[in-house]
């Protein structure tokens, strides 16, 4: 049986849960060879007894980055899973939390992005995918505030990388999500006052009456990172039930 990523090496962050998670072994079924990382190591132990190769990596430390990116070699996917989610206004914000969201959602990107495309530049093609969010620069959600400026950061930083090197076979997109069930949002309800009613706040926000599935999301960072996706680059596309319409 062949893969839409048959013989593709990729590089996925924060893939021992949610969204990363579900992307690492939606690329894996489609025949990639795919390296998950992430800091949490019980979860990545989960991966690879299904046989997936798993390394620790805290996506705020550039020297582990550098030197996770030399050893593996060869990259034809890079996909940034890792960020965090800030509740709160701007005065809600004090500058460590501010700080620590630009550093883990976006300096993240921009310490995996300079590792790895050299490397894609050499070899003439490479897709990097971007986990950004509806919660940024496309609308305007209550209590996001610096999550929303890092997440269209990325958007920017997106376009940007895409446009710097579309004569070179590497791409770069950005997928925004809307609201995905996935452990930290599920850590997000718990931590409300009311769980219950935080659960159905959620769901109520939705058009579609439900939460995205983080394999929903997968199967577009499947396309993205497949050569289907060919003249696909500098893209932000929602996937969002028509939260943001
Ligand atoms: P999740 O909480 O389910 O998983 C987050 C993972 O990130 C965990 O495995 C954690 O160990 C890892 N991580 C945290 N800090 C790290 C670090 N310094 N280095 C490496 N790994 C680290 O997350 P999720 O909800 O699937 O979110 C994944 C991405 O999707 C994030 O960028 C998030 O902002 C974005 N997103 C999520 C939603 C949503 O509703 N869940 C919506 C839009 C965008």
């Amino acid at each position: 049986m062949t893969g839409r990523l048959d013989g593709k090496f990729a590089l996925i962050t924060a893939a021992a849960a949610g969204i990363g998670r579900a992307t690492a072994l939606a690329f894996a079924r489609e025949g990639a060879n795919v390296l998950a990382t992430d800091i949490d190591e019980s979860g990545l132990r989960s991966l690879a007894e299904q046989g997936m190769t798993t390394a620790i990596l805290n996506v705020r430390d550039a020297d582990a980055i550098e030197a996770l990116v030399a050893a593996q070699g060869r990259i034809d996917i890079l996909f940034n899973a890792a960020g965090f989610v800030h509740h709160g206004t701007i005065l809600e914000c004090p500058p460590d939390d501010w700080d620590k969201s630009f550093d883990l959602n976006v300096g993240s990107t921009y310490r995996t992005i300079r590792a790895v495309l050299p490397g894609m530049l050499a070899q003439g093609s490479g897709s990097i995918i971007n986990v950004a969010s509806a919660a940024s620069s496309i609308k305007g959600v209550p209590n996001r505030a610096v999550y929303s400026a890092t997440k269209a950061a990325l958007i920017g930083l997106t376009k940007s990388v895409a446009v710097d090197f579309a004569a070179t076979g590497v791409r770069c997109n950005a997928i925004c999500p809307g609201t995905v069930d996935t452990p930290s949002l599920a850590g997000r309800m718990a931590a409300a006052a009311d769980p219950a009613a935080a659960r159905r706040d959620f769901i109520a926000r939705q058009p579609m009456g439900r939460l995205g599935t983080a394999e929903e999301i997968a199967h577009l960072a499947v396309y993205l990172a497949s050569d289907e996706s060919s003249f696909t680059s500098g893209a932000a596309l929602l996937i969002d039930g028509a939260w943001a319409a």
